[in-house]
């Protein structure tokens, strides 16, 4: 698991916790991942395995995206399950889409 994660210009704090802090006393007890936008820190529940870890990861990361280009209600629960999901898979299945993507393509043809 990464320690830190950048999303926009903002540095997130990534955290393994066994019992995530709940922002959202509605919901029930069990939570797999948690942001803190203000507070710039990301938790993941750490009894998940890797994999449902790496998806959770990327879940929170939309979280906090959508949070700040303006979205955070307006995109489902719903949605932002599949798009974590969904973006996961995408990277996992393509590395080179994602050299692409950095602009590392270039450098691995002039060496
Ligand atoms: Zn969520």
């Amino acid at each position: 698991m990464i320690d830190h994660v950048k999303i926009g210009n903002i540095p997130f704090n990534v955290h393994l916790a066994n019992g995530i802090p709940s922002k959202d006393e509605d919901r029930g007890p069990k939570a797999y991942g948690e942001a803190f936008y203000h507070e710039g820190n990301i938790f993941i529940e750490d009894s998940q395995c890797e994999a449902q870890k790496r998806q959770v990861l990327m879940h929170e990361c939309i979280h906090v995206i959508l949070e700040q280009t303006g979205h955070a209600i307006t995109v489902s629960e719903d949605t932002i399950v599949a798009l974590g999901y969904g973006v996961t898979m995408l990277l996992q299945n393509n590395p080179q889409l994602v050299a692409y993507v950095c602009g590392k393509e270039c450098e691995a043809d002039h060496k």
